[in-house]
């Protein structure tokens, strides 16, 4: 039987376990380490940024993040609708409010002209906007040559979710070096990962120093616990900083990989009238998730019914992101919507997209998405 082919599962080897066996004999298993303040420099360097601060999660990271930069309660922040639901919820841990931005349809990422809107509307009615958080969407940065000198003209920091994005460029540029600060995520099914882990990285060391604060209980250099303030136990163990350095040796492979799978359903959908391939337009994106969006109204078929298709052939692939306006816990939210991401929500779809397929699964699904493609156009032409 063949065995399930999923959307972007972790591609670990040798190197990477050998990592780990050195770390766990060395005797450093803790939160602290030479593998932990390594794994920082050697992040900081790839992206471009003076230093780095590693915690347990994406999400902790976004958390200090917006704490760094000062959100505070009853604070709106602005976030992508079409991101995941971490995003929204870090800035709720801080006591202030998401305020919901739409996005342009060719590329998922935040629509930069609802931004400038949103800005001049929160001032008018006079609310503090404690930050802008851009998300590089599926590996592809925004487009920071119009967002920054926006934000900075309202004088309102960024706080960049790099999560997705890890390894992107633009303009010459790393993701995550374009905000105060950027947040990385090294879940499982990122691009690189720790198994669970995140970072931050900036410029501002003193920013930096207040995160790895209260990343560690906000407890105080002195021998007896003291703390003066309420902290978080954030803090990334030196034997999963290790996995994540020899992740971080294989990134430009993992991404080589993934590229060239986009690269293949390129070629396949390109001939196909009525599907789009996100993002198709960016050389520098990592290539994290490779997403489709299909009119049906030019296919003649629903992208649900390819995903159907696929799963019958046990061959996993997700809706984009469900918008932040649509759900549940962010109900009544505020919000400035073009109707962008609701299309993708309902038209999208994210392909096997991972570095650590074997071909036989690559050949997999490329042969069961040509298979409904002929079935496809044969109706139709029928
Ligand atoms: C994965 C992700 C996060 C959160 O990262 P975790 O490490 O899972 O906490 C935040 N934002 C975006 C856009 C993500 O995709």
């Amino acid at each position: 039987m063949t065995h399930r082919v999923h959307l972007s599962p972790p591609d670990i080897g040798p190197l990477e376990e050998s990592y780990v066996i050195a770390a766990l004999r060395s005797g450093w298993v803790a939160p602290a380490g030479p593998d932990l303040d390594a794994f920082e420099s050697e992040v900081a360097a790839r992206v471009g940024t003076r230093s780095a601060v590693a915690v347990s999660s994406g999400t902790a990271a976004l958390h200090l993040a917006l704490l760094a930069v000062g959100v505070s309660p009853g604070d709106a922040v602005l976030v992508p609708t079409l991101t995941f639901v971490a995003t929204a919820n870090a800035v709720r841990y801080t006591g202030a409010r998401p305020v919901f931005v739409d996005c342009d349809p060719h590329t998922g990422n935040v629509d930069v002209s609802l931004v400038v809107e949103l800005l001049n509307r929160l001032r008018t009615r006079g609310e503090r906007v404690g930050a802008v958080v851009p998300v590089d969407m599926f590996g592809s940065c925004v487009d920071y040559g119009e967002l920054l000198p926006a934000c900075a003209a309202s004088g309102v920091p960024v706080v960049e979710d790099a999560a997705e994005a890890l390894g992107a460029m633009h303009r010459g540029r790393a993701a995550g070096s374009f905000g105060r600060v950027g947040a990385l995520s090294f879940n499982g099914n990122k691009i690189m990962t720790t198994s669970g882990g995140g970072m931050l990285v900036s410029d501002d060391l003193p920013l930096l120093a207040r995160a790895r604060h209260l990343a560690n209980q906000a407890r105080e250099a002195t021998v007896h616990y003291e703390h003066r303030e309420t902290g978080y136990n954030y803090r990334l163990s030196n034997l999963l900083a290790a996995l994540g350095r020899a992740q971080l040796i294989r990134l430009d492979e993992m991404i080589g990989r993934r590229r060239q799978l986009r690269d293949r359903y390129a070629k396949l959908f390109a001939p196909v009238p009525g599907v789009e391939l996100l993002g198709a337009n960016d050389p520098a994106s990592n290539c994290w998730l490779t997403v489709i969006r299909v009119r049906p109204e030019l296919s003649g078929w629903k992208v649900a019914e390819l995903a159907a298709h696929l799963a019958d052939r046990n061959i996993e692939t997700r809706p984009v992101w469900k918008p932040m306006h649509r759900q549940p816990a962010y109900a009544g939210s505020e919000c400035l919507l073009t109707g962008a991401s609701d299309d993708l929500f309902a038209e999208g779809l994210t392909l096997p997209s991972g570095s650590a397929l074997a071909e036989r699964q690559v050949g997999a699904v490329f042969g069961a998405i040509d298979e409904f493609l002929t079935s496809r156009a044969g109706a139709s032409s029928a």
